[in-house]
């Protein structure tokens, strides 16, 4: 065997568990220790500070300057005393992961000694050394420079040595760099029109919340094994590797036990979370071997951005404690499922009303019919641009393969919902709603029960289910920061809520009582969006078919399926809610293309460099053994007997001969692809040669190699194999 594969087999086969560090506390003594947050801010910061702080997070009242500089003093002191000496600017650039350069406390008192001090200056605005960082063109190297600025809603917190102070990161101009300018504004959009649609049926109601409750999928390697393979090392996935004889046939990984090892790495995940202040809540298998999953208890949207992002660097440090690599890719292996983040959403008002809840009484019904109808609405309308915004080169291997999420937009409601809507959209205004001045609102379709959560049949293979009181997005990319699908769809929703709104007030206007509005423009709705309720199964053949022909996107192009950005449609929903310009959606555009086709070009050099340096020589050496095999044979027998012998090697001979000449010429033919992509100045058209003149190579070339592997040595495979990969010990 290769020595490289071999060791790494020895060591993984002998790793044992690594206790997780024990904390003797219980959980409420650590949680958030390392957050600044409001109950922190209250013993480092004096009263009215404290109140200026929290009007601005609350409602957005500006903080001046001297608030800057005794928040930061008070964040610094805080930080200090536990042996915090730098500081950071934390966002997150359109590339994966996030940004920090790391700056010390420490500043020159001027009399050659050294003092620690944040200033209010540098907590709240910082211009990061970011000309390297992906801006489509918006940001000039020479011209406008960029900027991160304080981000207030979500409180500072301790990694290592550091402060991370969470922060926007934004042009000189204005224009949005990263994922939570958009996103911000995005909530703030919908905030807004949420609580004018919630009004109509609660008027006291002042303030809309939207939550987000991530589940994020990943698979652990051993980290010896992780090392030996350069595919996954360099691209994050294996490029070649024959499925193992077992896999995940059998069902048993996801209701088995969760291995010692694995359980000892959750612990100690679950501590830092905790310390960070990320409320995490179940842990368990995934369906794959080597795959699990984790969630928190949901919370405001951003913050629970925030909290997958850094869930995710805090992920990787500690699976290294434990000898693990992370895999956030979303398609690691083939054959086996890929990850996923299924990002549950809902809108609560400030009186406590989850607004796709069904509640008590027939106003709450109402309301959740309405709630229904303009989020059917809005996905119906930009199905499309929400397939946009989870799509990326990484997502793409999973999208329209036989597991989640299928390549079309669809929402599945369950049958009792499905019943209730189709119940109010084929009523009579009079039978639907009554209103008694006494009673208030009637509701003719009849009781909705309080609780759907346990009637919901869950559907796995819709890509935006409804699971009795929220929506459930999980077509999300376990890689992704899932800003850029919950951006996309705040500001669809915050869109469609405003033009609801605007269609009531207009009828009402016209001397339409609110009920009667209300059940026209809800029923208008209900039936214009039908076409993008489907509760059946979204990997069929059928349902493709069926989409094309309701006028569903059903495109996979991923470079293709950025145009969905820059339509009509999605401009004018980005405009209205200011969530993004056109100038923004085209630069980012430009930004996914190029990342698109860099993540190709990697993978295809690195496919090239293995396939020459790795598989071929070992495959050609198996191969002239035989030859000698063959001929020894020749030499040996007489010749009725050789010809019976010889049939066995000859016949591995020619099949190697058969493979190694593939690779050979196909390995030569993607190079020669990617020469002339590469010349392609514009950088939509090279993502579109990449994706169609190269990225076909990645597939055709592994079918061959995963064809050796099966026939060379097992002793001579220099690659640790999937059998070894995924089945941790
Ligand atoms: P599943 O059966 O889909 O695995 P879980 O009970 O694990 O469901 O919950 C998944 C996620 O949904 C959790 O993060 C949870 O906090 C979140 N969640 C629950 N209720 C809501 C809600 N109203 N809004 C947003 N997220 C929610
Ligand atoms: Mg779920």
């Amino acid at each position: 065997m290769s020595l490289l594969r071999f060791n790494a087999v020895e060591e993984a086969a002998k790793r044992k568990p690594v206790t997780a560090h024990k904390e003797n506390r219980s959980v409420g003594d650590y949680f958030a220790e390392a957050v600044f947050d409001r109950k922190t801010m209250q013993k480092y910061l004096s009263n009215e500070v404290y109140k200026k702080l929290s009007q601005h997070i609350d409602n957005g009242q500006p903080i001046d300057r001297d608030i800057a500089d005794s928040v930061a003093a008070g964040m610094r002191m805080w930080a200090s005393n536990q042996g915090v000496t730098h500081y950071t600017h934390w966002f997150q650039p359109l590339t994966d992961g996030t940004a920090e350069k790391h700056d010390a406390f420490a500043t020159p008192d001027g009399n050659g000694g050294m003092i620690e001090e944040l200033s209010g200056k540098l907590l709240t605005q910082q211009e990061p050394d970011a000309s390297s960082f992906p801006n489509g063109g918006l940001r000039n190297t020479f011209e406008a420079r960029g900027y991160s600025a304080w981000d207030p809603s979500s409180p500072a917190f301790i990694v290592d040595d550091t402060l991370c102070i969470p922060t926007v990161f934004i042009a000189y101009t204005g224009e949005a760099l990263d994922y939570k300018t958009p996103l911000l504004r995005s909530l703030e959009a919908l905030e807004k029109a949420s609580t004018r649609v919630a009004r109509f049926f609660y008027p006291e109601v002042n303030r809309c919340t939207t939550f987000l409750g991530w589940e994020q999928e990943y698979f652990l390697v051993d980290e010896a094994l992780f090392v030996a393979r350069p595919d996954l090392r360099l691209t994050g996935r294996t490029l070649m590797g024959h499925e193992s004889a077992k896999n995940q046939q059998l069902d048993d990984h996801y209701f088995g036990s969760i291995p010692e090892r694995v359980q000892e790495f959750m612990k100690d995940l679950e501590i830092e979370c905790y310390r960070l202040g990320i409320p995490l809540k179940t842990r368990h298998n995934e369906v794959a071997p080597n795959q699990f999953e984790l969630a928190p208890i949901y919370e405001e949207c951003n913050l629970a951005n925030d909290h997958n992002v850094l869930l995710m660097s805090t992920m990787k440090r500690v699976a290294s404690h434990h000898h693990f690599r992370i895999l956030l890719h979303e398609k690691p292996f083939d054959g086996v499922n890929g990850s996923g983040k299924h990002c549950n959403w809902s809108i609560g008002t400030d009186t406590g009303v989850n607004l796709f809840s069904p509640g008590k009484n027939s106003t709450d019904n109402l309301r959740f019919i309405c709630f229904m109808a303009v989020t059917l609405m809005a996905v119906y309308k930009n199905d499309a641009l929400l397939k946009a915004s989870i799509a990326s080169a990484t997502n793409a291997h999973r999208l329209g393969g036989h597991e989640a999420p299928p390549s079309i937009i669809s929402t599945f409601l369950g049958t009792e919902v499905s019943a209730i809507l189709n119940k109010f959209m084929n009523s009579k205004p009079k039978d639907a709603i009554q209103f008694d001045a006494k009673k208030g609102i009637h509701l003719g379709v009849g009781q909705i029960p309080e609780l759907l959560l346990d009637n919901t049949d869950r559907n796995r293979t819709s890509p935006f289910a409804f699971t009795g009181n929220r929506f459930e997005f999980r077509a999300v990319g376990s890689s992704a920061n899932c800003a850029s699908a919950m951006l996309a769809l705040c500001t669809a929703l915050a869109y469609q809520m405003n033009d609801f709104a605007d269609h009531i007030d207009g009828r009402v206007k016209k001397g339409e009582s609110d009920e009667e509005a209300l059940y026209h423009v809800i029923r208008e709705y209900l039936q214009d969006s039908e076409p993008i309720h489907f509760d059946g199964n979204g990997y069929s053949d059928e349902w493709r078919i069926e989409a094309e022909r309701r006028g569903l996107n059903i495109d996979t192009n991923v470079p293709l399926l950025y145009d969905s950005y820059t339509t009509e449609q999605s401009i004018k929903i980005f405009e209205a809610t200011g969530v993004l310009t056109q100038a923004e959606l085209e630069a980012r555009n430009e930004v996914k293309w190029e990342i698109y086709t860099k993540k190709v070009q990697i993978e295809s050099r690195v496919l090239g460099d293995l396939s020459l340096n790795h598989i071929v020589p070992v495959a050609t050496k198996y191969q002239t053994m035989l030859l000698d095999n063959v001929a020894k044979l020749k030499d040996v027998f007489p010749e009725d007997e050789y010809e019976k012998l010889s049939e066995g090697p000859k016949n591995l001979i020619s099949k190697m001969s058969y493979h190694l000449s593939n690779v050979h010429r196909m390995v030569y033919e993607m190079t020669e692809a990617r020469k002339i992509a590469n010349q392609i100045e514009d950088l939509r058209g090279r993502a579109l040669a990449y994706q169609e003149t190269v990225s076909p190579y990645l597939d055709q070339i592994r079918y061959h190699i995963d064809h050796l592997e099966l026939i060379v040595d097992d002793n001579m495979w220099p690659l640790p194999k999937y059998r070894e990969l995924l089945f941790v010990q």
